[in-house]
């Protein structure tokens, strides 16, 4: 493929970063490794745009894979960072910001009676795994495929995100042994996890489930899914663990699962409650939490574990939601599927488009898509050309094709619409050379 899109400034820049990081980026999505061409190589953002090295504006619809709800540098959350960070940057002591910030998010998700902050959203999956496991005292996980829930071994089997558009249904380097104590089951399917917990049941430690998927795209939820899950994974004696790192905050306040049926035990987040830093979190239930040292037997820790400038962020951030962010999140998730379709119908690109709130997952397929088999008959060429005529037409979208588009509350409807030319040079874009 010979499509690159990115100006001389990102492709130096490229070619300098490639001779110290492995291949050139800290995360393999961000590699354009999917489309073609050359990783722009991003200077700033500000509100809904992205600026890169050789001055173009674009319309960010990645938003930092989902962590920028309100767009970029939020001026509250920018001055809580800057006032943290004149306090000092880490203390590896307690400090009043972290138990600021649990408080804030158990208000808005009551099941957090007790929770623990890590860096990122795998380490808060991984220690949630743990804590099923030791709480049990089984070995055996339950994910869905096309589920993405970081980079743990035990669960990069069948994964969405980077792993799915990589090809590949597992990673080298996993041990057998861990990938061996993972079942995967198809996502949507009641039947095939009826049929599971039938024979396997007593084995299962716990079952991890994006509430609604959104690594594969997005791909929400039959309505029966859940609940059945739900049922299931508690008549099996198992912790269901929801995986909120991208649905916590994002669609409403707090967490998502308990309005599709669900009741987990454990919660994993991430993303939007670090506010662009590296911040992740598990909690649950007391009896499951206190498992957890120094109260319990199950060790986990971190060295920079609650950033005393990560927490201000994520303070500032949930602080600075007045009533009607979710409405306008709505609103701006609305518009974009609404573009998407017109514009692709316009141009007589078959496609399917998925939304919940302001996620968008964007198929390249007449659809349904209902699950990780169908979301992957999107066709990959096509999305490359119009990944590429969109990044010429300044949109800047998720550089493979499995991934969630996201608005902000910056991406208002009015923005959008602006765009329409630019969406509409995108689709004609994949509908050159396409079948
Ligand atoms: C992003 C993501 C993770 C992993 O979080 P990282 O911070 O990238 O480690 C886990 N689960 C889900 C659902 C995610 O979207």
């Amino acid at each position: 493929m010979t499509l690159d899109s990115a100006g001389p400034r990102s492709r130096a820049l490229f070619r300098r970063a490639r001779r110290v990081l492995v291949g050139g980026v800290d995360s393999p999505v961000r590699s354009f490794a999917q489309v073609g061409g050359t990783p722009l190589f991003i200077g700033r953002g500000e509100g809904p745009w992205i600026v890169d090295a050789d001055g173009r504006r674009y319309l960010d619809l990645v938003n930092s894979w989902g962590a920028n709800l309100l767009g970029h540098a939020p001026p509250p959350v920018v001055a809580a960072v800057r006032a943290a960070a004149r306090d000092g940057l880490s203390f590896g002591a307690p400090s009043e910001r972290e138990h600021r910030l649990a408080e804030r998010i158990r208000r808005e998700i009551p099941m957090l009676e007790r929770m623990r902050f890590v860096t990122s959203g795998t380490e808060a999956v991984m220690s949630a795994i743990r804590v099923a496991r030791g709480a049990t005292g089984r070995r055996r996980i339950v994910k869905f495929a096309g589920g993405y829930h970081g980079h743990l071994d035990g669960l990069l089997v069948r994964g969405g995100s980077g792993v799915a558009s990589a090809g590949r249904a597992d990673s080298a380097g996993v041990s057998p042994a861990a990938a061996r104590e993972t079942s995967v089951l198809p996502y949507n399917d009641p039947a095939a996890a009826e049929r599971f917990f039938r024979r396997r049941g007593d084995e299962v430690a716990a079952v991890i489930v994006e509430p609604i998927a959104g690594n594969m795209g997005v791909v929400p939820p039959r309505d029966d899914f859940l609940s059945t899950v739900d049922r299931l994974c508690h008549g099996a004696g198992a912790l269901l663990i929801a995986d909120e790192v991208i649905t916590g905050f994002r669609l409403r306040r707090g967490a998502v699962h308990p309005t599709l049926g669900a009741r987990a035990d454990l919660v994993t987040l991430g993303k939007i409650i670090g506010a662009g830093l590296p911040v992740g979190a598990y909690g649950g239930a007391r009896r499951f939490m206190d498992l957890v040292a120094p109260v319990g037997p199950i060790y986990q820790a971190g060295t920079l574990a609650g950033n005393p400038v990560a927490m201000a962020a994520g303070e500032a951030l949930l602080a600075a939601r007045p009533p009607g962010t979710y409405r306008e999140l709505e609103a701006a998730g609305a518009t974009l599927a609404g573009l998407l379709q017109s514009e692709a119908d316009r141009a007589r690109v078959p496609v399917t488009v998925n939304r919940r709130g302001s996620m968008v997952g964007l198929f390249f397929t007449p659809g349904p898509v209902t699950d990780f088999a169908s979301a992957r008959t999107s066709d990959r060429a096509t999305y490359a050309r119009f990944f590429h005529g969109a990044l010429r037409a300044g949109l800047y979208l998720p550089p493979s094709p499995m991934e969630t588009i996201f608005a902000s509350t910056r991406t208002t409807p009015s923005i959008l619409e602006q765009q329409r030319v630019a969406f509409r040079r995108a689709f004609a874009a994949a509908a050159r050379g396409g079948g």
